[in-house]
């Protein structure tokens, strides 16, 4: 009959940092993974991208948090040999259309209020001196150089063994069924294998925290959307040192990867179940080559000569919420049941401040009412109004 403080149901990389920051926190974890290995679902889909560059104050504090932590890994983990292979050669956002670079200019003023003082912004001479394989059409560009891409495996496992040398303990192959309840109190999680016990539980099961929490009438406003890229292994006209680059009208992006790349564009999609096996399509590859080219022209070229066996395509799901930003709270009416999830394709980037700020939250540190990714929010929101940004 195991028991701690605090059981985590999910071992993404958001699960694992949750392990970390309630570890440091002082509470005693346990982690409940169903497969064999950490970060298997979601997280081993992502471009493992991280930018600060956001719009909102709140999105801003909170990936500058999780960038300050994966640069300084070793010495938050205290784990001499941490490496989460960190690549910081920015994100360049570009435009060609000519009333973008007004809006692009409020935004970096707004980012520069808010403390990111290292963004730039360029005209389009400026961006191809830069990058010069940006195409004569784009017109205005934002710049961050600290921005950049990491290994989200390699980090969910620093995470994870960080918090199992401050005592967690993880179990694999441990499908949670069911929680334990009494009183209006969590008191643990029901598994294939045994009961555990806590007064906590943070439901850390991406794209299938929606529906877990549904059992417990806790409605999470959570769309699930198919997302794909596709990986070239290797080719000669790829730039190794570009940016995550990313053409702001119409969301299609790319950025290096060792000497190939990683390609990515946003297609229409049904909202989906939560799945262990999304399938990708394999037209994916080519409507993203296309999709790129519009801004950085030389991948016609590359486009020509590639092969099937030059690609790869992965898939996963993006866990949506109507303001795109993560969910942090404690169920209602269920005292110590927390869910961290809803991180629409930003879990990679956010997961060490999300992680921290939870922790703070179940201990106490944080107050309710200085949580910025709580349910509340969602009861002011007027949905229809919110801006749909690509930038
Ligand atoms: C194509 C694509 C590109 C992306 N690019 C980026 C990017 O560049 N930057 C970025 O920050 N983010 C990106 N994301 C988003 C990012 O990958 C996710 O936000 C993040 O991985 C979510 O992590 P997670 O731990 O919440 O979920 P997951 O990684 O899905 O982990 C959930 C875990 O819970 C386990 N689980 C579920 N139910 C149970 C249960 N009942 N019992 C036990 N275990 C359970 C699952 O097995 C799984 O291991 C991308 C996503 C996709 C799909």
């Amino acid at each position: 009959m195991p028991t701690s403080d605090v059981i985590i149901i999910g071992g993404g990389i958001v699960g694992a940092a949750s392990a970390f920051f309630c570890a440091q926190a002082g509470l005693r974890v346990t982690l409940l993974e169903k497969r064999k290995a950490l970060g298997l679902l979601t997280t081993s889909a992502s471009l493992a991208a991280f930018r600060a560059q956001f719009a909102e104050a709140e999105n801003i504090a909170m990936m500058r948090e999780s960038i300050s932590f994966f640069e300084n890994v070793r010495e938050r983990t205290k784990l001499d040999d941490a490496d989460i292979g960190i690549v910081q050669q920015g994100y360049l956002f570009c435009t060609t259309n000519p009333q973008v670079p007004a809006r692009m200019k409020a935004r970096v003023e707004f980012q520069h209020a808010h403390g990111l003082t290292d963004v730039e912004l360029w005209d389009g001479d400026e961006t191809r001196k830069h990058f010069p394989f940006i195409s004569d059409d784009v017109v205005g560009a934002t710049f961050r150089a600290q921005d950049g891409w990491l290994s989200p495996n390699d980090l969910t496992n620093v995470y994870a063994r960080a918090a199992v040398r401050d005592g967690a303990q993880i179990f694999y192959e441990t499908f949670v069924t069911d929680l334990m309840l009494s009183g209006g109190h969590v008191r643990g999680a029901q598994t294939n294998r045994e009961q555990f016990y806590a007064p906590l539980v943070i439901l850390a099961a991406g794209p299938y925290a929606k529906k877990f929490a549904a059992r417990y009438e806790w409605n999470l406003p959570i769309t699930l959307l198919r997302r794909q890229h596709a990986a070239i292994k290797e080719h000669a006209l790829i730039p190794p040192h570009a940016p995550m680059t990313i053409d702001a009208d119409t969301g299609a992006h790319w950025r290096p990867e060792a000497r190939g790349a990683i390609l990515a564009v946003n297609t229409d999609e049904p909202e989906g179940e939560p799945s262990d096996n999304i399938q990708p399509d394999w037209e994916f590859p080519a409507l993203a080559l296309d999709a790129v080219i519009r801004i950085t022209p030389f991948w016609e070229n590359v486009a020509e000569h590639l092969r099937k066996g030059d690609l790869d395509v992965r898939a996963g799901q993006y866990d949506m919420t109507p303001d795109a930003k993560p969910i942090l709270d404690e169920h209602p009416h269920l005292r110590g049941f927390f869910v961290h999830c809803g991180y629409s394709g930003h879990g990679v980037m956010g997961s060490a401040a999300g992680a921290r700020m939870l922790a703070d939250l179940m201990t106490g540190k944080m107050k309710r009412d200085e949580n910025a990714f709580g349910m509340a929010r969602f009861e002011k929101m007027d949905v229809g109004a919110l801006e749909k940004m690509v930038l």
